[in-house]
Order: structure tokens, then sequence, then C-alpha cells
């Protein structure tokens, strides 16, 4: 059969370069919708996705387009996730492609999730069509970026596409360059079925919906489809594509993607790589698989009603259904009671689900603070991992305690370099390499994850008034000299302040938490220390004055209903308090002391 009209394409660029306002154009362009249908930024379909303006989940849409050589190509196009934390989504997705479209804000140029994509796509053996966006910008050098592009990456930018994706100024150019570049994918309609299962999300009324790539055969309603790596078999009952409304076909053949339901109820039922073929026709060998992803950074999180837990339990189900990255299992506090350990891709991973399971959820939360997985080496020659500070074995017991290293590459304007090199030493790092391309620098580092939990990204930002970009990935796990510092209110330990320092940054942390809660926890009537101790060294106190008089407000008078409301506040506001021992600790106080400026 002839594949030579289809071509799959990802794009790629660093956050905030266009890509999902070109992949709009390029559907617009092709007819996929009327204008009137054509909502602003079409692919970032979830609230939070279009709100934080970033992907989170690839999607897919077919596209026809009639090229200026008279035929009509099937352009199949994925979007990929634009954040750090979800690299290792773009990397399964670019697996189900031939090409990428690599775009680069031209008045930006070169940035560190460019480098990252850019690194993948070549991995996965693609061809590249350069794309310079933002060429209506006066700030726009298409002509330096080309050269930088071909400096710090090695691509030929002699055919690179210069477009306007808001004013959709030569969208064309970049369709004309994916038909005439790209290669077309290949494959056998007639051999047995075998399809790249590529992503599967939720949908509350289809069920899971699963992505696939069609390698070879063809994939048709009523067929019966085996998961080689699972061992599932499951009758289909719909076959698609996104057009990008969902529209049904009669069958997806080799070199298409598209997407099946097949009455299957949780997305953890769908590895994603895993090959599918017909359970009475099966294919000889499955799909090189991929690695499963697996969550790096940890917290708890707790209801701050308890009497939510359940609500909780059942919001967390609900969210894993479209997201199997994340993890989580129960936990339960001496200070917070009873809660789940969860487990995400990073940062902004938990961010999201912590949004969402405020918003879509309506669920107050008590977070503690985020903490990467150490391994102790214990004196019996056993490994733990340690996934919460709370769970410290006793010191005497452990030999030695390793814990996760990044490789972090930093792009960042000349002007601000000298901090910026000063914020990884002072985070432990250990520099790789420091190179320059034009007036921007490029640094690698090896990092400690823990000490880019807390808040370096945040801290690479402002030192760099917002110019620094930054990517890193997980490497590997060497030994180091890491204590517990607990944290004592008013002598009774609050576990969920607990956390894992470097021995030479422990009392410098310990003191900021400490100064910290001063100002958060309201006086009481007596005074309450703050302490932070290694073991049961006291590294750090303060002590909250008590207050000079008992100040209760009195409602005089007949206004009822006035002083229900006050009543009624006060009730709220209880809620958000958390008792430890005789002292009320606000629910801010948790996540704002462990912030660190
Ligand atoms: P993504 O993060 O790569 O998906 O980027 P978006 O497509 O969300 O675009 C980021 C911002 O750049 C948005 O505010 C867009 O309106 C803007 N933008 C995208 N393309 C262009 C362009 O060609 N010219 C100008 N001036 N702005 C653009
Ligand atoms: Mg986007």
């Amino acid at each position: 059969s002839d594949l030579s009209h289809i071509r799959n394409f990802a794009i790629i660029a660093h956050i905030d370069h266009g890509k999902s306002t070109l992949a709009d154009r390029l559907i617009q362009v092709c007819g996929g919708l009327t204008d009137r249908e054509m909502k602003e930024q079409v692919l970032d379909s979830m609230d939070l996705e279009r709100e934080r303006g970033i992907t989170i989940k690839a999607q897919t849409v077919r596209l026809n387009y009639t090229a200026k050589n008279g035929r009509t190509y099937q352009l199949n196009l994925m979007d990929t996730p634009g954040h750090v934390d979800f690299a290792y989504e773009v990397s399964r997705s670019l697996a189900a492609c031939e090409g990428s479209i690599l775009v680069v804000d031209a008045s930006q140029g070169v940035e560190a999730q460019t480098l990252a994509n850019v690194y993948q796509a070549i991995e996965a053996n693609h061809e590249i069509i350069p794309v310079l966006n933002k060429i209506d910008l006066p700030a726009a050098e298409p002509a330096r970026v080309k050269e930088q592009i071909e400096d710090v990456i090695g691509i030929d930018c002699a055919d690179a596409v210069e477009v306007s994706a808001k004013s959709g100024l030569n969208i064309e150019g970049v369709l004309e360059s994916i038909c005439a570049r790209l290669p077309a994918p290949q494959g056998d309609e007639k051999a047995p079925l075998k399809a790249m299962l590529v992503d599967s999300w939720y949908d509350p009324y289809l069920g899971v919906i699963i992505l696939v790539r069609i390698k070879d055969g063809v994939l048709k309603k009523g067929q019966k489809v085996l998961m080689m790596q699972s061992g599932a078999t499951h009758p289909v009952d719909r076959v698609g594509v996104f057009s990008p409304k969902m529209e049904e076909v009669k069958e997806l053949k080799a070199g298409e993607m598209g997407f099946i339901t097949a009455g299957i109820k949780s997305v953890a039922d769908c590895n994603v790589g895993d090959t599918i073929t017909e359970d009475g026709r099966r294919c000889a060998e499955p799909l090189p698989g991929f690695k499963p992803s697996i969550p790096v950074v940890f917290c708890g999180l707790f209801p701050v009603d308890a009497s939510d837990f359940e609500h909780l339990r059942d919001s967390l189900a609900k969210l894993r259904l479209n997201d199997s990255s994340f993890e989580y299992v129960p936990e339960t506090s001496a200070a917070l009671g009873f809660g789940f350990r969860c487990g995400f891709l990073g940062l902004l991973h938990m961010e999201i689900i912590q949004e969402r399971l405020d918003r879509e959820f309506d669920l107050d939360l008590i977070t503690t603070a985020p903490s990467v997985v150490y391994r102790m080496h214990m004196t019996d020659g056993t490994l733990k991992e340690l996934h919460n500070p709370a769970d410290m074995p006793d010191v005497m017991k452990i030999d030695f305690i390793e814990e996760p290293w990044v490789k972090a590459t930093i792009m960042v304007p000349d002007d601000y370099l000298g901090p910026i090199l000063q914020l990884c030493t002072e985070r432990r790092g250990i520099q790789l390499d420091l190179t320059y391309a034009g007036n921007r620098a490029m640094a690698v580092y090896k990092l400690p994850l823990n000490e880019i939990v807390f808040d370096f990204y945040d801290r690479l930002k402002s030192i760099s008034k917002g110019y620094a970009s930054f990517d890193y990935e997980v490497a590997d796990y060497s030994e180091s000299d890491l204590v517990k510092v607990g944290i004592l209110v008013n002598g009774e330990p609050v576990d969920a302040l607990a956390f894992i320092a470097h021995r030479t940054q422990a009392e410098f942390r310990g003191r900021a938490i400490c100064a910290r809660l001063k100002d958060l926890i309201p006086r009481h009537l007596f005074k309450i220390p703050i302490q932070a101790a290694i073991g049961g060294k006291v590294i750090a106190r303060e002590t909250i004055a008590a207050m000079r008089k008992d100040v209760t407000a009195k409602c005089y008078g007949g206004d009822i209903s006035r002083k229900r409301k006050l009543l009624d506040k006060q009730k709220e506001g209880k809620k958000r308090m958390r008792q430890f021992g005789k002292v009320e600790i606000p629910q801010t106080a948790f996540i704002n002391a462990l912030k660190m400026d």
C-alpha cells in the first residue's frame, strides 16, 4: 500500500515560543475547524493547561492538506508537553512520528528546553525543520537566531521557515516544508497488526481513550486486540481520529495515527509504549518498550478537615485515572492525621495536582514539604528507600545515605551569569561545562535534586529577571552527608515540618524555618518555644512571646445575624488551624514555613 502521502510529526519548542499558536494555525489553514469553532488554543484543552499556557498531555490531530504540487497529504500533528517535568512524555510521543517542527522564538533564540527537546528528536531519528516564529515582533532577529541554532545545535538553517504564528504569516511555508522534507512512514498493511500505545486518558463518557500509531496491519472496530505487555485483551468498540473534533473512521492503517476505545476503565491498564496486536493473529515481535516514568518528588497531602479523608481518596483515584505517572499511598502523621503520601514527576506536576484537587474537587489540603527519594544503606546490609523524612530510621542503624543528583542545563544572558553560578555553588553544584553562544552562556551543572526541589527554579528566575531557562534530567545517586532536621513547637515534634538536608545547610535551613514559624504562628496565652533539632541536639531556636491579655471581642446589641456570621467565620478559621499539643498552627504556616528566600 502507498504511504507516501502520510506525514507524522511533532512540534517541539521551549515554553512560550509559540508551539500551540502554530498548531492552531495549521489546523485552521487545513480547514479542520470553522472560525467560529476555532476557540483560542484548541490543543491546550484542560482549563489549567490553558491558564498556565502549558500542555500536559500530548494530543494528535489529523489534517488534510493539498500541496502546491497538487497532491493531498494526510498530516498527523502531535502536540507535545512543554515543561521539564514532562520531558519523558515528550520522548515517548516522538517515537510515534518521523519528523519534528522545531519552533524557536526569533526574538529570544535557543533556550534550555529547545535543546532538551531537539536532542530527544535527534535521538528519535527525526528529520527536523527549524521554524523561526514571531518574526512580526520588532525585536525579532531571525538571521542571528538561525546562526545560533547552527552553532549550538548543529542543524542546517538554510531552509528554515520564518513565520508569525500569531498573524498567520507564511503558515503555508511550514505546511509545504512538512510535505516536501519530512519522510513518509513505513509499514506493511498486510502484516499482522502492530500498533504503539502512544498515550491514554480517561473520558467520563467513553471510558479510556487510547492514542495509537499503527506500524503494521489494520485496526478496525470489532477486532479483539491484545496488549502484549499487560497481556489483557479487549474488543475494540470505536476507531477514530481527531480532526480536531472526534470522528469515527472505518479503520486505521499502517503508518496512520488515531484513537480507539475498548471498554477499558482505567489508564493504569494501558501502559504507554505497549504494543497492541490482534489476539487471533499476533505479530512476531513487540515494539521496543519504554521505561515507565517514575515519580521523583514526594509530599504528603492531608485534608484540613479530617472528615474529608474519603473525599480525598476518591478524588485521588479519579485523577489517577488520567495520569498514571502520579502515585499515592495512605499515610498517617502524628501531627496531621490521615492523608496520603503522593509521588510526582516534578514540582510543576505536584502543583498541578494540588491545584486540581482544590479547584475540581473543592478540597482544602495541607501539603508537607516536598522531598526526594533517598537510599538508606543500613548496617545490616539492606537498602531502604525513604520517601518521607518523618520515616527516617535510627541513625545508628544507617551505614550511609545516597541522594539523587541531576544534570542541569542553564541558559542565561551574560549579565546574569555571575549570580547564577553563585546560586549553583550555594546549592552544592558541580560545574560540568560552561560555553557561550553569542551573548548567552550555557552552564551545565551536576546538582542534588533535593536542592532543586526547594525553590531553585524560582530563585533562578528572580536572579535573572526571568531571562534564564533551565532543564534537568535525573542522573544518578551518590553518597552524601545528610541529616534529618526535626521541628519542635512547644516541645512537640511536628512531623510534617521535618526535612532532610545536607549537614552544612541544616543549621541555616533550621534557623530560617524557626524564624518564619515565629511570624506565622499567632500568639497564645503562653510563651511558645520553636526549635530545630538534629536528633537530640537543638540547632536553632525562637520564642513566640505570650499574648498580654485576652482581648475577646464582644458583640452587643440585637444584630443576631451579624453575630452568627462572625461565629461562622471563626469556625471556618478554626478548620484551617491544626492543634499541636496546646498550640494551634494555621494551615498556611505549613506551606509558608518551608519556602526559602
Ligand atoms: P507555547 O508555550 O510554545 O505553546 O506558546 P504559545 O503558543 O502558547 O504562545 C506563547 C505566547 O506567544 C502567546 O501569548 C502567543 O500569543 C504569543 N505568540 C505566539 N506566536 C506569536 C507570533 O508569531 N508573534 C507574536 N507577536 N506573538 C506570538
Ligand atoms: Mg502550549
